[in-house]
This record gives C-alpha cells, sequence and structure tokens, in this order.
C-alpha cells in the first residue's frame, strides 16, 4: 500500500485496525487518534487505540479517550490488541522508537503502517507516509488526507472537537506555525459546529490550583538567565517532584514562559525524574533546539520544540548544557530579527 487511494479501496471494507500514538500523548496526538478513530469507526471498521503512557488528565473529556488501552498500564492487552490489527496508524510521531516496546514489537512483526505526521526527518518505517512538516500538527495533515481520500462528510461535530484540540495545543491557541490554510481548515472545523470559547476554556482554563503553584516556584525561585547567551533555564529536582507532589502533566507549559523574557532565544526546563534527567527546549527563529536535543541530549523533535534526556543527575545535565552555550554563541547573539516560531 504506497498511495491514499489504496488505502481508501483497502478501506472500502471492514478492516481490524489499531491506532498508536507516542509517549506521553500530547493534545495533537490524541485528537487527532480520536478524530481519525471517530471517522473510520463510521465507516464500519474495528478499532483499536493505543498509547504507550497515559494522556494528560486535561484530555479526560475527550470523545472516546478512555478507549485507549495504556501499555505502561496493560502490556499484555496492548500487545494482543496489536496482534489482532492487519494494519496500524502511527499519529504524531516519526520514529519507532517513540513508541517504545511496541515499536520493537511492530519493527519486527511486518504489519502495514501507516504514518500520518508532521515532524522533521520520518523514518522509513511505514507503508504509506503521510508527512508535511510545515503542517501546524498531525491534525492539520490528517483534515487534509481525508479531504484527499473524499472522506470529509464524515467530519462530524465530534471529529471537528478532536481535530481543533490538536490544532489548539500545538499552535499554542493560534501563535504559531500558522499558514492560511490552516485558517481556512480552523473554519471549516467551526462550520462543522466546534465551539471555539468551549474547546478553549476545557483545554487551558482547567488548571490544578497546584499547576500554578509549581509555576510560581518555579518562575520565583528555580528561573536562571544567561543574557550573555540570551538563554534561561528552569530547573527543578527530585525533591521539588516530592515536595509538590509534582505528577504528569504539572509542569507542562512551563519552559515556554522563558521565551517571554526580553532578549531569551533559548530556553531550557531541565528536570529530574526517578531515573533520567529530561530536558525541554524552546527556541525563537534559526536557533534549532532539534539538533541540540539530537546531538547532545538523545532527542529530537521540532526545529523551535524538541526534548531530550541524560542519564548523569540534574547538576551535571545543567553544567552540560551551560557548556553547550558557547557552541552557539554566535547564532545566540546574532542580532537578526526573529521572524518565526515553528513547533
Ligand atoms: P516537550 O518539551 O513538550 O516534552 O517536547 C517537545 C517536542 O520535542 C515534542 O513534540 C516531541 O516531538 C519532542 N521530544 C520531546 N522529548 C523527546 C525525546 O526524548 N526524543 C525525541 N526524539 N523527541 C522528543
Ligand atoms: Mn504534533
Amino acid at each position: 500500500m504506497e498511495t491514499l487511494k489504496e488505502l481508501k479501496q483497502y478501506l472500502s471494507s471492514p478492516r481490524d485496525l489499531a491506532i498508536v500514538v507516542h509517549r506521553n500523548p500530547d493534545g495533537d496526538a490524541i485528537g487527532s487518534a480520536l478524530g481519525l478513530f471517530h471517522v473510520l469507526r463510521q465507516m464500519g471498521h474495528t478499532i483499536r487505540l493505543l498509547a504507550p503512557s497515559e494522556y494528560p488528565p486535561v484530555l479526560n473529556w475527550m470523545p472516546g479517550v478512555e478507549a485507549f488501552i495504556i501499555y505502561d498500564l496493560k502490556d499484555q492487552e496492548a500487545k494482543q490488541a496489536l496482534e489482532r490489527s492487519e494494519l496500524v496508524f502511527a499519529l504524531d510521531f516519526n520514529a519507532l522508537d517513540r513508541i517504545d516496546k511496541m515499536g520493537e514489537y511492530l519493527h519486527h512483526a511486518g504489519k502495514k503502517m501507516v504514518m500520518i505526521d508532521h515532524h522533521l526527518d520520518p523514518e522509513p518505517f511505514a507503508d504509506l507516509q503521510v508527512s508535511d512538516p510545515t503542517a501546524s500538527s498531525t491534525c492539520e495533515v490528517l483534515y487534509v488526507m481525508l479531504e484527499q481520500m473524499g472522506l470529509e462528510s464524515y467530519i462530524n461535530r465530534e471529529v471537528a472537537d478532536c481535530l481543533y484540540t490538536g490544532i489548539l495545543t500545538d499552535t499554542g491557541s493560534f501563535s504559531f506555525s500558522l499558514s492560511s490554510r490552516l485558517f481556512r481548515i480552523a473554519g471549516e472545523l467551526l462550520d462543522r459546529g466546534v465551539n471555539n470559547n468551549r474547546l478553549q476554556d476545557l483545554l487551558f482554563n482547567q488548571l490544578p490550583e497546584k499547576h500554578l503553584r509549581i509555576l510560581g516556584y518555579c518562575l520565583y525561585k528555580r528561573l536562571e538567565v544567561l543574557p550573555e547567551y540570551h538563554t534561561a533555564i528552569i530547573t527543578l529536582s527530585k525533591k521539588d517532584y516530592e515536595y509538590f507532589k509534582i505528577q504528569r502533566g504539572d509542569t507542562e507549559g512551563i519552559v515556554n514562559y522563558l521565551l517571554r523574557i526580553e532578549g531569551v532565544k533559548l530556553a531550557a526546563f531541565i528536570h529530574e525524574q526517578p531515573t533520567i534527567t529530561k530536558l525541554s527546549l524552546r527556541s525563537k527563529g534559526d536557533i534549532s533546539v532539534k539538533e541540540m536535543a539530537q546531538k547532545y541530549f538523545k532527542g529530537g523533535g521540532h526545529k523551535n520544540a524538541a526534548g531530550g534526556q541524560s542519564f548523569i543527575g540534574l547538576e551535571a545535565t545543567v553544567k552540560k548544557f551551560k557548556a553547550i552555550l558557547p557552541k552557539y554563541k554566535d547564532i545566540l547573539t546574532g542580532r537578526e530579527v526573529v521572524s518565526s516560531q515553528e513547533k
């Protein structure tokens, strides 16, 4: 299967399908997976939804999200679900190592695979690769794909809510990765029943009090600005995690605040987890945090939003990060006006 036409033909009779999203799935991963799920279900297919790890509670309201089988919680069930599926849709990731053990299984299983994604440099693991790194989100890619396949009649209010969610979360509420195409699509989703205020409120104005207190602590006590490198860093230790009882999702978005500081072009949120130290990196303009994450922190992502990890503890990781900055001094201190922020 190499074309959308062949995929459409394949989907013209009922199939056993799986949809897999990346570890720590975000609004775009869950939104695109559920959007596709509701389209395929209307067409009469059997679909299993899979994620390597849990989705953030802020997405609990999404229609169908409870159907996700989480590999971390139910590995046997997840394996069986993959075994029973003839074709697997891979959503919002570009390399099999983003889905951990399920990736290892799929690497050997020889299942038909369709990738729908917007990350740069996709690895060629899928039979059909629907990838557009110029798109804001996987939800945008999926919308265009459904149009190209003549399946737009299945985009009902439920599907539209899912796709709009991914667009909102991956563009920071229409702040970056924008295009006229995206606004056209957003308009069409509104026509199909999306209530923008309702979704913005569900996604962005339901934070637990704790979340804002952690943000306050990070900004007041754990922020370091390095003006000579136009860089800002926030670090959180295991102790901080224990003190605030920080859980998955509680620190989501904190890194983005750093880019709001005048002059800051590179932002790092470095946090210590039980076994690894995670880095969340953001940048403006031509500074590629994707390259930085790949080269030094076994990670990847997008040019202006990337992540990685290290295994040497928090202090040593921060030291390593600072030691890298001189290599980027020219680009960090360049006077070039920042043109865009991509995600
Ligand atoms: P975040 O900082 O929000 O966790 O991640 C930002 C982006 O970086 C994500 O969209 C994801 O594509 C990428 N990313 C984060 N962590 C990793 C990682 O460990 N490996 C790779 N390859 N990409 C990552
Ligand atoms: Mn995405």
